[in-house]
């Protein structure tokens, strides 16, 4: 192998744009530690060189590596533990979950891949030969001895551990009955809005005993908690008492999270997905005649195309969408939730005849979803009591301690309001057959995939807005989204004949597989989204085209 450190001093003083000429290249940091530059910067302002590090002998196999999870796990402790604060290097380790990221890949037999940005040095756009090697050939290979290869076995196996324990614990929802549980002592609250570690001095959860559910995890043994059962969860409680705050925990229960972040064992069904109004947004070719029986100009309820949502129309399409990727379970909060599509309450049908309301509200759907559909909700709504004639449960949060009363609001719902149901089942969903010609990420030649924060997804030339797509957890998971949907259509999967779910069932199991694989070695950081956001960026890329509604 060529020695860097030589190379780099060869090249001191040359036009930067010769910094290019290492790409490509093996170079061996340490025994058995080897580095090649994927890609180069074009210039010392552009975004940093892209490195690959491979660790071909390690001693993580001794963890475990059987199962993904703890290979998913492990390489989440590690890139944390490499992403050292005040290094030249950019190592992507994510937020408070643990998700399958670009930045640290760890295979079967403990070999370990990871990639990073630099900022190759260029004072007066001239390669810093020295300074450059002093980086790659003496930090990185110490970084990668200390921090990844000298990592504390016990300390990683302990994370890995936590992780498995959480996967396993999702992976039992089904066999009892549950979308969600949530353990006794889990903190759910954030330190703020924009800080997503736990909130200090937080009172912890504590479940109510008609939801208590005990559990056996293969590392932290029995657990007790709140268990979920699937249909119909009202949460009821005054403002400020910690309603968003539960349903946010749900939310985030779709990924693990990493020890001490108090919703390590805050678990929710894979299939969930959070709903919300969201007006402005594109919606195309939808069918919303479950919730919208008329639209004024002849527009077709059944195949709604729209450049711009209505609150109600955006929400009942986030509904259907959700529904036609694969969703299991709506989790819905009355605050961001349109509320003529919720509820239309006794006095309002009195004065306005139904046949003047076109919308019909979730609140005489959310049962047929249930029934004849096995899809369950958990729904957030303080303001309607409505919504206590069609629960299976309701829980009170008051000073962010949980009970059950279930009992008291079946009393009150004796009482008839004199409301009458709007409307009868939530008719089948009928899948959509994307065009790939609409899904198009190359602008001026080129592919461009990336993000902005988790608001934006860059997409070719188009702008995806994604602000109201909640799950998404960070900008790394966006590109993700991006980037699979480019590889849905590289790859033939998106072909114009399949339906989308038939394409998220095929994305489904190259996500699974090395990200190296399904990126295309794209130059950013990417961390592995589910079906549902991907399916959720899809839906709001302004270009898509749709050939037909399938029926099931
Ligand atoms: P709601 O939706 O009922 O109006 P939120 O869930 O928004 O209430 O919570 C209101 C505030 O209380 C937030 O600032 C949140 O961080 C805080 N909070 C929620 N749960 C807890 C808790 N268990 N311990 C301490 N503070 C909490
Ligand atoms: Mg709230």
């Amino acid at each position: 192998m060529p020695d860097l450190r030589e190379t780099l001093e060869r090249l001191d003083g040359a036009p930067y744009g010769r910094y290019r000429s290492l790409t490509g290249r093996e170079w061996a940091l340490a025994r058995e530690v080897s580095a090649v530059m994927r890609h180069a910067q074009a210039d010392p302002f552009a975004p940093p060189s892209r490195w690959e590090v491979r660790c071909t002998r390690t001693p993580f196999a001794a963890l475990g590596l059987g199962s993904p999870v703890r290979r998913r796990a492990l390489a989440g402790f590690l890139a944390r533990s490499a992403a050292a604060p005040r290094s030249p290097f950019r190592i992507d380790a994510g937020g408070q979950e643990v998700l399958q990221r670009s930045s640290f890949e760890v295979s079967a037999d403990g070999s370990a891949l990871l990639r990073l940005g630099y900022h190759l040095p260029g004072p007066r756009r001239r390669v810093d030969g020295y300074d450059a090697a002093a980086d790659l050939t003496g930090h990185l290979p110490d970084l990668v001895l200390d921090r990844v290869l000298g990592v504390d076995l016990d300390e990683a196996r302990a994370f890995a551990d936590a992780v498995e324990d959480a996967d396993h614990l999702r992976s039992l929802l089904p066999g009892l009955g549950l979308v969600a549980f949530v353990a006794d002592g889990s903190v759910l609250p954030r330190a703020s809005g924009v800080d997503d570690r736990p909130l200090p001095g937080a009172v912890p959860f504590t479940s109510p005993p008609s939801l208590r559910v005990e559990v056996d995890l293969p590392h932290r043994g029995r657990v007790a908690g709140a268990g979920v059962p699937a249909g119909v969860t009202v949460v009821v409680g005054g403002g400020f008492h910690g309603k968003s705050t539960l349903l946010r925990a749900l939310e985030a229960g779709v990924h693990d999270h990493v020890p001490g972040d108090g919703r390590e064992l805050v678990v929710t069904a894979p299939g969930a997905a959070a709903i919300r109004a969201e007006d402005g947004r594109a919606v195309t070719r939808v069918d919303v005649g479950a919730f919208v029986t008329g639209l004024p100009g002849g527009l077709d309820p059944r195949d709604f195309t729209t450049a711009d949502a209505s609150g109600s129309t955006s929400q009942a399409a986030a509904t259907v969408e959700a529904l036609e990727a694969g969703a299991r379970l709506l989790l819905v909060d009355e605050d961001t939730a349109a509320t003529n599509l919720m509820v239309r309450d006794a006095r309002m049908q009195e004065l306005v005849a139904k046949a003047s309301e076109p919308l019909n509200p979730f609140v005489d759907l959310v049962r047929s979803l249930a029934d004849d559909h096995g899809v369950s909700t958990v729904l957030v709504v303080g303001s309607s009591g409505d919504y206590f004639d069609v629960a299976d449960r309701v829980l009170l949060l008051d000073s962010y301690r949980c009970t059950d009363v279930t009992d008291r609001a079946r009393e009150v719902a004796a009482r008839p309001t004199g409301r009458v149901a709007e409307a009868g089942t939530f008719p089948a969903v009928r899948a959509r057959v994307p065009d790939p010609g609409g899904v198009d990420a190359t602008a001026k030649g080129k592919r461009r995939v990336s993000a902005v924060g988790t608001d934006t997804l860059r997409f070719g030339a188009h702008d995806v807005d994604v602000r109201a797509v909640r799950q998404f957890t960070d900008a790394g998971q966006v590109a993700g989204a991006g980037l699979a949907l480019d590889h849905a259509v590289a790859a033939g999967h998106l072909d114009g004949r399949r339906t989308l779910p038939q394409v998220l069932d095929l994305l489904d199991a190259d996500l699974a597989g090395p990200v190296g694989d399904w990126t295309g070695g794209a130059a950013t950081d990417v961390a592995v989204p589910r079906r549902h956001e991907v399916a959720a960026a899809l839906n709001r890329l302004r270009a898509l085209r749709v050939r037909e509604l399938r029926a099931p």
